[in-house]
């Protein structure tokens, strides 16, 4: 049996065609959802994830406001800009792209961000409020692989489901999001026993960990959906000295031969992000508005 592959980018391209149709929508209002971004600093990904942002909110018709302070900013003068972009009611999201200077504490920066304008979900009331099953925004990874649980398999209630990995951006909020699904979730990380065991025993793995391949096909169970949330950079010989390639958390060419469905790496989860971070910017507006939110693209 070879699994069915979760294509990742093709469904984010469906989710940006309801974002994108939905600002048109909130256009006819005299609406323009707007999504600001600050970068500190000059770390090279966190350029790239930046101006992949710009662009794709502007493709979907919303306003981009960008914001980059110099390294060396003062926490406080970030603070000050946070507050001066909570108040503008022309920016319905607002992200502060981690990882932040050493000297800048990211919780108290995150926990400065209006709660109804953090689109990354990353505020204290937020992920308070998923874990009690009131409506938040939730963290764009997890929320994108949710859709996708969701849009594959539909009703997941029952399903016994486990998360591999337990940080505060992807394993524990996806964790809350299955078990707000009625799933029997079981949170796996570094300490736990017999990993094997408790992988094998699922309907729904979700591999949130950081290692290359470490879910061998083995302990799958025939006919799992596989989510593969990570993106680990691996030496690749064949291509030339010094290559590298991305590989997942799971060891893909093995798990395709016994999972029911799997996400590829990359193309699987990575694309969702964005999708859903745009998402999350259209939701907030109308929440703001008090306008009819896209349906399905929350929870
Ligand atoms: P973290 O490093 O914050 O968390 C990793 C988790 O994995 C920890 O909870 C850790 O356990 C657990 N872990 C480590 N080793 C093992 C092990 N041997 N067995 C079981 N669990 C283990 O990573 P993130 O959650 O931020 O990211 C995870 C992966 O997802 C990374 O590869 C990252 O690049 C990727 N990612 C991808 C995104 C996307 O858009 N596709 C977005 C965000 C992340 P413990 O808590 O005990 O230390």
């Amino acid at each position: 049996m070879s699994a069915t592959i979760l294509n990742g980018k093709a469904f984010a391209g469906r989710l940006l065609e309801r974002v994108t149709e939905h600002v048109a929508v909130l256009k006819t209002e005299g609406i323009v959802p707007g999504l600001a971004v600050v970068l500190v600093g000059e770390d090279p990904p966190s350029q790239i994830y930046v101006r992949n942002k710009g662009i794709a909110t502007k493709e979907a018709g919303m306003n981009s406001y960008e914001f980059r302070m110099p390294a060396d900013t003062p926490e406080a003068d970030l603070l000050a800009k946070v507050k001066e972009l909570n108040a503008d009611p022309a920016v319905n999201g607002i992200l502060v792209q981690l990882p932040l200077p050493g000297h800048i504490d990211d919780k108290k920066v995150i926990n400065t961000i209006a709660p109804e304008k953090d689109v990354d979900g990353f505020h204290i009331l937020n992920v308070g409020r998923l874990a009690t099953g009131q409506r938040a925004m939730v963290s764009c990874t997890p929320l994108g692989c949710l859709l996708l649980l969701r849009d594959h398999l539909g009703d997941l209630s029952g399903k016994d489901a486990v998360v591999i990995g337990r940080s505060n951006i992807v394993g524990k909020p996806m964790a809350q999001l299955l078990l707000g699904e009625s799933c029997t979730v079981t949170i796996a990380h570094s300490r736990t026993k017999d990993l094997a065991e408790v992988v094998r025993r699922a309907d729904i793995v979700v591999a949130a960990v950081g290692r290359p391949q470490m879910v061998p096909g083995d302990w799958i169970k025939p006919g799992a959906t596989v989510i593969d949330v990570g993106i680990n950079r691996v030496p690749a010989p064949e291509k030339g000295e010094g290559k590298t390639r991305v590989v997942g958390d799971v060891d893909y060419d093995s798990a395709v031969e016994v999972a029911g469905a799997i996400t590829p790496v990359p193309g699987g989860v990575g694309p969702l992000t964005i999708a859903c971070l745009l998402a999350n910017t259209v939701t907030a507006c109308c929440r703001a508005n008090d306008l009819p939110e896209p349906e399905g693209l929350s929870v």
